[in-house]
């Protein structure tokens, strides 16, 4: 039986892009490695759209989440941490464990983070000097305008602004030195189109100045130690990195850096979105605008939604369930991968399959996925 992997991380990654990492191993303290390595910081300076270099390590999402916390925060801190979901929670939770005061602002699960919310955080607490940003929700779907947030924010002593871009970078526009991020994380199992094991960050001058002249009290992320061998000529990594990864992310970056691939994934998501409900489901993000372009949550209308994913399953077909208080009652979808028409149909027509189990009134769905993706 052939199988469908469609959780929001890990994603399909092309057979181009697995077959790299088939490669014979070289050492990572040569020309071969640098060289790669400078293709992949090159490529990456295309899709962030800034000639900063990226520090590239071992880890998940969660360890660049950590690196970003440990580099930034301390028992000095004032943290405003703005979250809607689940990794919102945890970048709080990650941030919370170097004993800097956190000042939750919560959004309700499922609706975006609204510039308004933030600009009044950051006014209430001038003495705030840094703020945690997610730009896409995992957990609910939820896609927040990262730059309009930014933009209401005052230029003069804002606080530094640090990004969970864990699951956006790639998949959806993400320009952090044009908008004024000031330190992304990032991970390469999902918009990345690459295996997990990769954590990713990028700094602004000013995180790399402040970073400077902080003590980290961590060996393994701290950011300066990285920046004295990423910053060669002949870019290195301090520790020793897993180099079949970087064949398989140098790959894929090519397949991101087409030129309509924010768009394949929004038309996507939209056309996915008008089966879903169409097939009676209801989508938890309700505002159009902060649907995601990777993942898509869904619900249905009365009962849980264990039995849809086990007959899914059955099928081979492998979305994620809710997480945190959604557990049992949610589907989350992803289409982070190269998914048109083909692979919507897949889901939907799957999707309709396992209702049939239970309800036999679907209507005409793939009409109205097929309307929305003819819309360009
Ligand atoms: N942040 C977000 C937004 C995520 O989606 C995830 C993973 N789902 C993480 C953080 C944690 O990443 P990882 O599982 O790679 O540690």
């Amino acid at each position: 039986m052939n199988k469908y992997l469609l959780t929001p991380g890990p994603v399909p990654v092309s057979t181009e892009v697995s077959l790299k990492e088939a490669r014979p191993l070289i050492g990572h303290r040569g020309s071969e490695f640098s060289s790669l390595f400078s293709s992949i910081e090159a490529k990456l300076s295309r899709l962030l759209r800034s000639d900063g270099k990226t520090v590239i390590f071992p880890a998940s999402g969660t360890g660049a989440l950590e690196c970003l916390s440990v580099n930034f925060t301390g028992p000095d801190t004032k943290v405003i941490s703005v979250s809607c979901g689940v990794f919102g929670d945890r970048f709080r939770e990650i941030t919370a464990l170097t004993g800097s005061n956190i000042i939750d602002v919560n959004v309700t699960p499922g609706e975006g983070v609204t510039p308004g919310v933030v600009a009044r955080a950051v006014d209430e607490n001038p003495d705030a000097s840094v703020l945690l940003l997610t730009q896409n929700e995992t957990s609910t779907g939820v896609f927040n305008h990262i730059d309009e947030i930014i933009s209401v924010l005052p230029e003069k002593n804002r606080p530094l602004i640090l990004v969970d871009g864990v699951s956006s970078v790639g998949a959806m526009p993400c320009f952090p030195e044009a908008w004024g991020i000031d330190a992304l994380a990032t991970a390469s199992q999902k918009g990345l189109l690459t295996p997990p094991g990769l954590g990713l960050v990028w700094l602004s001058e000013r995180a790399w100045e402040i970073a400077e002249n902080r003590k980290c009290n961590n060996y393994y992320f701290d950011l300066m130690r990285q920046k004295k061998v990423l910053y060669k000529e002949a870019p290195e990594n301090p520790y020793t990195p897993p180099v079949t990864l970087y064949y398989a992310l140098n790959a894929a970056l090519d397949e991101i850096l087409t030129s309509d691939w924010f768009d394949q994934r929004r038309r996507a998501a939209r056309a996915l979105a008008a089966g879903i409900e169409a097939l009676g489901f209801e989508l938890l993000v309700k505002e159009e605008k902060f649907r995601s372009p990777g993942v898509t949550a869904f619900s249905l209308k009365s009962g849980d939604t264990s039995a849809i994913a086990k007959s899914l399953k059955s099928m081979g077909v492998e979305p994620a369930g809710g997480q945190g208080k959604f557990k049992g009652k949610l589907i989350r979808m992803s289409h982070y991968h190269d998914f048109r028409w083909p692979e919507i149909s897949l889901a939907l027509g799957s999707l309709y399959a396992a209702l049939g189990n239970a309800r036999n009134n679907a209507g005409d769905f793939m009409a109205a996925a097929l309307k929305r993706w003819e819309e360009q």
